[in-house]
């Protein structure tokens, strides 16, 4: 039964530093009718992603900024409920970037269907969507790995990080991730099968620990926290090694940018490449990522961790704390139920 409201998650304030729950507002509205060829969704799992930070910065970027008042952006994975569009049914599984809410219209342009059998439905928002193409593209097109070379991985057993540290031992790489804490680094590497991990949270200094973890040098560091962690990866560059920039989440939150990298001498005579990625730009492409990952993880080549609160209303503690490293895998919130969930 669709009920006649539902709520919704806008943004309330601009926040000049870490975000606090008070800076989002949840706001109750009535369920819209879809007209002519549009499907009204209703919202299973909700995407959390550290980019949300930038739209909340009335600052241009790749994107525009998200207006005071209205919904926050964010990846749904959701169920047809109405439909006036040709190819979508009631009950279809479906993925869009519908925002912070528990229904919405679309108009089938982005709108992408989800097949239920394949793997748990809230993949589509992670190893299956938006971060596993993140990994896929940003490690085989920008880093290049090749068998035999060691790839570092940051943020390692976040969304992003988990599987491209697997595609590059897929590749036949050396992997040694990064990640803050025990629990984490344990994970990467007895559940997924890194070589090494680097807990940056036991030390200030992680150049001895990254040192014992790469004896050959870095070929390809994969970036997803910038910062001082990034700064010790590029002094163990090899030559010729390259380096995506995928994200620099350690800065998302401060109020001024940090000066740097001034680490570039040696950039020159190692020939080294970095280079920054979208995952926007491969869109086009996405299909091909989904059907080879989505083969490797019905097989059990590629595993994934996800972490799952319930309940829109607890959205905005759970984005400020993934922004914080409090989430341990991909962060999601279940908006409502899934049909597809076996117990
Ligand atoms: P994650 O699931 O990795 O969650 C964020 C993680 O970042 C936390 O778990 C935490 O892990 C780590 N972190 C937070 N603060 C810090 C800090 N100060 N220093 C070091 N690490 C920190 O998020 P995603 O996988 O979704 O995103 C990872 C990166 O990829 C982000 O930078 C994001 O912006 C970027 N991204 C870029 C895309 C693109 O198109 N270029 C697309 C998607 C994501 P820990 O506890 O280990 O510190």
């Amino acid at each position: 039964m669709i009920p006649n409201t539902y709520r919704r998650v806008v943004l309330a304030r601009r926040p000049p530093g870490e975000p606090k729950e008070d800076d989002f507002r949840v706001e109750q509205q009535a369920v819209p009718e879809p007209a002519g060829q549009e499907v009204l969704v209703r919202a299973i799992y909700l995407s959390l992603d550290p980019y949300m930070r930038g739209r909340m910065r009335d600052v241009a970027s790749y994107a525009p900024p998200v207006a005071i008042g209205e919904v926050m952006p964010g990846g749904i994975v959701g169920e047809v409920v109405k439909s006036g569009l040709p190819g979508f049914k009631p009950g279809d599984i479906v993925e869009e970037r519908l925002g912070w809410q528990e229904y919405a219209i679309s108009n089938g342009a982005q709108l992408r269907k989800i097949d239920p059998g394949l793997a748990p439905i809230s993949t589509a928002n992670g190893i299956l969507g938006m971060t596993g193409l993140t990994a896929y593209y940003g490690l085989f097109e920008i880093a290049q790995p090749k068998a035999g070379e060691t790839v570092v991985v940051s943020a390692a057993s976040g969304a992003v990080g988990q599987v491209v540290g697997q595609l590059a031992k897929i590749s036949g790489c050396r992997v040694v991730g990064i990640a803050g804490g025990a629990k984490k680094c344990a994970f990467v590497t007895d559940e997924l099968g890194f070589d090494a991990c680097v807990d940056y949270k036991a030390s200030s200094d992680i150049d001895p620990a990254l040192k014992a973890a790469c004896p050959n040098g870095v070929d390809v560091y994969f970036d997803n926290v910038g910062g001082a962690i990034t700064d010790a990866v590029l002094r163990n560059l090899n030559f010729f090694a390259r380096v995506a920039l995928c994200g620099s989440i350690s800065q998302y939150n401060a109020a001024a940018s940090e000066s740097g990298p001034r680490l570039l001498g040696p950039f020159v005579g190692r020939r080294i490449r970095m280079q920054g990625f979208i995952v926007s730009d491969y869109l086009p492409r996405s299909a091909a990522a989904f059907r080879q990952m989505g083969e490797w993880v019905r097989s059990g080549r590629l595993k994934y961790r996800e972490d799952i609160v319930d309940g829109l209303e607890n959205a905005p503690r759970a984005f400020i704390g993934m922004l914080r490293g409090e989430n341990f895998g991909k962060m999601q919130v279940r908006v409502g139920a899934d049909p597809w969930l076996k117990p």
